[in-house]
């Protein structure tokens, strides 16, 4: 009798498939860094510090919630081209890549947070933006090649649209039902060829969480609590898109 149990675990563990469910992988790119300050904003916020910030929190937040594998392409204050971020999204294996940046504008009345995926971009002002955050790339990085890469990236184009949307929808939903008071404006989803997300061979997302020139804004960024409903709520919206695509992953 007993011999036959053990018979029966054998061929019960032979027979198991051998996949598991791998751990869910992020990298987070913290934009700019070193020597490339990026943005400067209201009392001389720097958009390099910022995102740093901002960034370690999403990755908690993430980590709690999701139980995911975070990796950062900088977590400290030192300066990456472009393709060493997209890069590092392939070398670590990344489900996902978040870009995590701020916005500027001459006019300090702009404000408001906005979602981008690789694409043509949707406008004259997204293709500027892509333009200024495409500074630390390539010195010569036209804008054919871009287009070519850009349509290489086509399978994860569909992807990261339904990303951008299901974060920038959780996000905004959480900002405003939480932090009423701040009437945070809804940018909306946009495309443009921002090089960083070029070649991550994974749904990529590069996110401008407000305009670190508007002084309400900046201010917000600057409270834990503003700190904390950015987290939770892109940590919410990777949550919504990886119950669209679930599947097990197979670890051969
Ligand atoms: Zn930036």
């Amino acid at each position: 009798m007993k011999k036959c149990l053990w018979v029966a675990l054998i061929i019960f563990l032979w027979g198991r498939p051998l996949v598991s469910q791998a751990p869910f992988v992020v990298v987070i790119d913290p934009g700019h860094g070193g020597r490339d300050t990026g943005a400067m904003g209201y009392q001389g916020m720097r958009e390099k510090d910022m995102v740093l910030i901002l960034s370690k929190m999403i990755a908690r937040q993430i980590q709690k919630d999701l139980g995911a594998k975070v990796y950062f392409t900088r977590s400290s204050d030192q300066y990456l081209t472009l393709d060493q971020r997209n890069q590092s999204a392939i070398q670590k294996g990344a489900d996902i890549f978040l870009s995590i940046h701020l916005n500027a504008s001459k006019n300090k009345d702009v404000y408001g947070v906005e979602t981008y995926y690789l694409d043509v971009a949707t406008d004259e002002a997204s293709q500027r933006l892509a333009m200024i955050e495409n500074r630390a790339g390539r010195v010569k990085y036209d804008t054919t090649e871009a287009v070519l890469s850009a349509m290489i990236q086509q399978a994860s184009t569909v992807a990261s649209r339904d990303l951008a949307h299901a974060i920038q929808d959780r996000l905004l939903k959480r900002l405003n039902n939480k932090m009423p008071e701040s009437d945070i404006k809804n940018l909306k989803v946009k495309t443009a060829l921002f090089q960083v997300l070029v070649g991550t061979k994974c749904p990529g997302v590069l996110l401008e969480l407000g305009f670190i020139t508007n002084k309400k804004e900046a201010k917000l960024l600057r409270t834990q609590s503003y700190q904390t409903q950015i987290a939770v709520g892109i940590a919410d919206g990777l949550r919504f898109y990886r119950n669209l695509i679930d599947r097990p992953r197979t670890n051969l």
